[in-house]
């Protein structure tokens, strides 16, 4: 068989994605290789086919038990032969599973690094046929990665005991140079062919939201995901917003969990199972919870917080839409989050025990690295030119699939506002705070603006402005800082030096300001229905999925994505042959599932014979 007829025979699908096949053909020619390509891209595939088409097992070397067990459930429900070894078997499974490698029972054999080396493993690898060592998440090998793992040095002293050196393959999400140099040394890859593939992922949609409140903004948008039976994560920064926003969700009658570091051991893989297996339909998240998160139907990420370096935001972002459907990321920024984000990144110094040098040059990159961020938030250009201009990516200056491309408003010039407040605070001496300001912007009589603001000559000249739109403004100003905040016991507002030009009059200010992003998604919602198959039979297909995993004890993406439901949705296969057709159903799952679907979609189709596609002849009149 070739690789194309393995790939739908086992994988379902009809065609290689970027960078597979490259890969793929580097490892079969006896190559060493590196992949680095971002999350969801489906670096798995790329040593999982291998591995198959090669004599002899491979061994993956991953870091994280759930990810070597949702690997596993899905090769094993793809019928291919895999196992793993880690600390989650008990001594008569882990025999067990030692015993079927040798009689050579598997293709695959998931492996966490610290067992590498340990005396009973080693006795099994001196002596068996294996053709292919896999590094998954190299990059927990590099100490300037965030995921070091000490284990994965073993690695490399493990394959020099192997009496022939197999292929080693590699795979990695982090592209910075240092982590991709560091893998390649310390696996000791030789002359290793390296791919790196573009980061862009096209079937994310960007958006930054600035809501007045964010619980409502959220409330409502978590709604609309509900209404249309998708399934998210929403991540806070901290683990009291994650309660807070779990608790409120929840009592808005939504299927929520939390999941942050202190829960239990056994609450957080509740939850994260509970979610994984679709019994709970958002998950509340701190950043501690993601690696190794395989889940295939996840359809939107919204940040309640904005995170601390795009790095973190386009990983954690990322893990929307990774069966390649469209998805939603979010983020609700706030001014208050900078100040969350330095206070985190203090503290997570005050916690390491870095010397003090070391500590101050990490703490001026992780400075410059918010600073990026924040200037993501606050952009007025391109959301996806910019993350990938950050990764070091040429692209489009409009990527027609974030919320600044979509919205039809340029940024708007806002400088005679910016003007009118900034010489408001600086006429009243850089003494009051924003609140102030704003009452004698508005001319607002009070004890407060009583004591000086009243007599200057802005007194009132914004009037006819809306409160909000005077705060919006201001925000913009504090977050692109033209002003800033002075704490206190009353926090005061004062210029910055990047105040002057515009208050002389010889640089502009632009912005844009908030409404737009809701109109953006609605407007787009309307060029691109994303869900435009039918409902009532996704729902259908959906409950059969479930009956399935269910008996399977798996993850119901692990029977089919939703993407290969879609498309059952869109194509109404009615035979097998027709069946087989579907992007994500392979020779396996036709056998195991087939007939049912199809039990399922044949009525629908007899039932519906309007829905277009539909076996039935379809009257004119219908359309
Ligand atoms: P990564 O490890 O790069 O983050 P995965 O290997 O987990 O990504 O793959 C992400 C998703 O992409 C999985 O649901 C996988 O089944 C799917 N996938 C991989 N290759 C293909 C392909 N050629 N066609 C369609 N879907 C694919
Ligand atoms: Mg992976």
């Amino acid at each position: 068989m070739n690789e194309l007829e393995i790939l739908k025979k086992y994988f379902g699908y009809d065609s290689f994605r970027g960078g597979q096949e490259e890969i793929i053909s580097s490892i079969m020619s006896g190559r060493d290789t590196l992949g680095i390509m971002p999350t969801g891209a489906g670096k798995s595939l790329c040593y999982q086919l291998p591995a198959l088409m090669m004599d002899g097992i491979t061994l993956v070397i991953s870091p994280l038990i759930s990810l070597m067990h949702d690997q596993v459930t899905s090769l094993v429900q793809s019928g291919i032969a895999a196992a793993y070894l880690n600390s989650s078997l008990t001594q008569r499974q882990l025999y067990k599973a030692m015993e079927n490698a040798r009689n050579g029972m598997y293709k695959l054999i998931y492996v966490a690094p610290e067992r590498l080396v340990t005396d009973n493993f080693l006795d099994f690898a001196l002596n068996a046929p294996i053709s292919m060592v896999t590094v998954d998440e190299a990059h927990c090998i590099s100490q300037w990665g965030q995921d070091f793992r000490p284990g994965y040095l073993e690695i490399p002293r493990f394959i020099e005991r192997l009496p022939n050196r197999p292929v080693i393959s590699a795979f990695t999400a982090t592209a910075t140079e240092k982590v991709s140099m560091d893998t390649r040394q310390l696996l000791d890859l030789r002359d290793p062919f390296v791919y790196v593939s573009g980061f862009d992922r096209k079937n994310l949609y960007f958006e930054v939201r600035t809501p007045s409140e964010k619980s409502r903004e959220l409330l409502k948008l978590v709604q609309k995901y509900s209404d249309e039976g998708r399934s998210g994560i929403v991540y806070c920064s901290t683990k009291k917003n994650v309660d807070e926003v779990t608790a409120g969700l929840v009592r808005a009658g939504f299927s929520a969990a939390p999941y942050h570091a202190g829960l239990s051991e056994a609450e957080r893989r509740e939850n994260q199972d509970a979610f994984i297996y679709d019994r709970v339909k958002v998950m509340v998240a701190t950043n501690a919870f993601g690696m190794g998160i395989d889940k295939s139907n996840i359809t939107y990420v919204i940040h309640y917080n904005m995170p601390k370096d795009m790095e973190s935001y386009y990983q954690e972002a990322g893990r929307a839409g990774r069966d390649g459907s469209p998805a939603d990321c979010i983020l609700f920024f706030a001014p208050s989050d900078i100040q969350m984000a330095k206070f985190l990144i203090g503290k997570s110094f005050e916690e390491s025990e870095m010397p003090p040098e070391t500590a101050e040059t990490v703490r001026r990159q992780d400075m410059k690295r918010l600073d990026d961020m924040i200037r993501y938030c606050t952009s007025a250009d391109c959301l996806r030119h910019y993350i990938l201009g950050y990764f070091g990516e040429s692209s489009p200056d409009r990527c027609g699939n974030c919320s600044l491309c979509c919205s039809d408003e340029m940024a708007e010039d806002i400088t005679i506002d910016a003007q009118k407040i900034m010489s408001c605070i600086y006429r009243g001496g850089q003494r009051y705070g924003m609140t102030t300001i704003i009452s004698a912007l508005r001319g607002e009589r009070n004890e407060k603006t009583a004591k000086g603001l009243d007599r200057l000559s802005t007194f009132g000249i914004m009037k006819d402005v809306p409160i909000k739109r005077i705060r919006l403004i201001g925000d913009k100003l504090l977050t692109a800082g033209y002003i800033r905040r002075e704490e206190g016991l009353y926090p005061i507002i004062k210029l910055t030096q990047k105040a002057s030009p515009v208050l002389f009059g010889t640089e502009k200010v632009f912005a844009r300001l908030p409404a737009s992003g809701e109109r953006a998604s609605r407007r787009r919602k309307e060029a691109a229905p994303m869900y435009s198959v039918d409902e009532r039979l996704m729902k259908q297909l959906k409950e059969l999925r479930m009956k399935f995993a269910a008996e399977n004890g798996a993850p119901a993406y692990t029977v089919f994505g939703d993407i290969s439901l879609r498309a059952m949705c869109e194509q109404l296969p009615q035979t097998p042959e027709e069946f087989l057709k579907i992007n994500g159903v392979g020779e396996r799952k036709l056998e195991r599932y087939g007939e049912e679907f199809l039990g399922v979609i044949r009525r629908f189709a007899a039932e519906n014979p309007y829905v277009p596609n539909s076996a039935a002849p379809q009257p004119a009149a219908a359309y």
